[in-house]
């Protein structure tokens, strides 16, 4: 019997037990994966087995990819491979993530927002006319782009922007750290020069993540340090984690066992809340979604509110919202969607994982019942 109910899956998942089995083996090894003997020999062959897992899950070769200590890193490196490579006109989505979008900010004179309409999708004509003027005016742009969303899981559609990307001999970063295990790796993984992912958000370790960079991809080696992975990320490899990593890196090629039982999860959990609550909002359900996000707000019941509310009954969901110093801030993501700022303070997220079954659901929206009798009793 479960004590809590764990819905928050997209912040991080809870590892499954035979990554665990593998992380504690490969815990008992001591050797350095850059150290020559024997010791040595035996975690660069645990590093290598992983890597080739992933490969294959993901269609690429071995040596197209670089460890990292997680999806910031990667993005990082791929951002300073970009500059290195003497792109110098970033167009970011508006829903990025600030590993990315941050970080591009602070790397580039040049950041072009790309807006997205109010269910979420980008506009491929702005995208299209403004890749053809850097052209023009002989910029090298690159694009950065989710693969999907982790606030409200909308999936975009990368064949149709890689089409335009490729057509005005620009290049594409993809941010696929939500879609790693919960889409059809073909869906994203054949479309990106620069790909990251990490392993924390579907059963595996935290800590470890993963830059994939296509042939013609140059990284950049302007980080000093050991030289590791082949001197784009310095630093002694977390071979226990990578270990993990290529644990969970089979589900990025079969993704089927996760999509039916998260979009079960999801759409009873949906049709429950639109029951109880019919004014609720679902974001982003105009849009194609990923199978575990929910991101609702119920009118007047403040994000804050409930999270808490759902907390003490011993549910775990996350706010569409960021506090900080004391003062809630409305998401950055809802935002770009121009959800009108009441709605978007009563944004939560519910993210299903594969340790999730339908009573789950069932507790989930009772909870949020008996929050509601509550919160109305003192509103009387
Ligand atoms: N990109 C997206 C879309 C994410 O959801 C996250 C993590 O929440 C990251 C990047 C950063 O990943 P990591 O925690 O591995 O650094």
């Amino acid at each position: 019997m479960k004590t809590r109910i764990y819905l928050d899956h997209n912040a991080t998942s809870l590892m499954r037990p035979f990554v665990i089995e593998a992380i504690t083996k490969a815990m008992e090894n001591c050797g350095n994966a850059s150290s020559i003997h024997i010791d040595g020999q035996s975690s660069r062959k645990l590093v290598e087995g992983a890597r080739k897992a992933l490969a294959l899950s993901m269609g690429v070769t071995s040596s197209e990819i670089v460890f990292t200590s997680g999806a910031t890193e990667a993005a990082q490196l791929a951002l300073e491979s970009a500059k290195s490579m003497g792109f110098d006109a970033a167009f970011i989505g508006a829903a990025e993530h600030p590993a990315v979008l941050a970080y591009a900010m602070q790397l580039f004179e040049n950041v072009v927002i790309i807006p997205l309409d109010l269910a979420g999708n980008i506009d491929f004509e702005w995208l299209d006319l403004k890749l053809s003027a850097a052209q023009a005016s002989n910029s090298r742009a690159f694009v950065a782009i989710q693969a999907a969303n982790n606030e409200i899981g909308t999936i975009n559609p990368l064949n149709k922007i890689s089409g335009i990307v490729k057509n005005y001999g620009a290049a594409l970063m993809v941010d696929a750290v939500q879609a790693f295990a919960k889409m059809p790796a073909h869906d994203y993984a054949g479309y990106a020069d620069w790909l990251i992912i990490s392993a924390h958000k579907v059963g595996g370790p935290l800590g470890v993540g993963a830059l994939l960079m296509a042939p013609g991809i140059e990284g950049a080696r302007n980080r000093p340090g050991g030289g590791q992975e082949k001197g784009f990320r310095s630093g002694t490899l977390n071979v226990p984690a990578i270990v993990g990593f290529g644990k969970v890196a089979p589900f990025a090629g079969e993704v089927g066992e996760f999509t039916s039982l998260t979009a079960c999860l999801r759409d009873d959990f949906e049709s429950a809340l639109l029951s109880h609550w019919p004014d609720a909002v679902i974001f982003g359900q105009a849009t194609k979604r990923l199978t575990n996000t929910s991101c609702f707000a119920i009118p007047n019941w403040s994000a804050e509110h409930l999270v808490i509310a759902l907390d003490l009954e011993g549910v775990s969901v996350s706010s569409g919202a960021a506090c900080s110093s004391g003062a809630v801030k409305s998401s950055a993501v809802l935002k770009a969607l121009r959800a009108p700022e009441q709605l978007a303070r009563c944004a939560v997220r519910v993210s299903f994982g594969w340790n999730n079954c339908k009573a789950d659901v069932d507790a989930a929206i009772n909870a949020m019942l008996k929050a509601d009798a509550r919160r109305k009793q003192v509103a009387a």
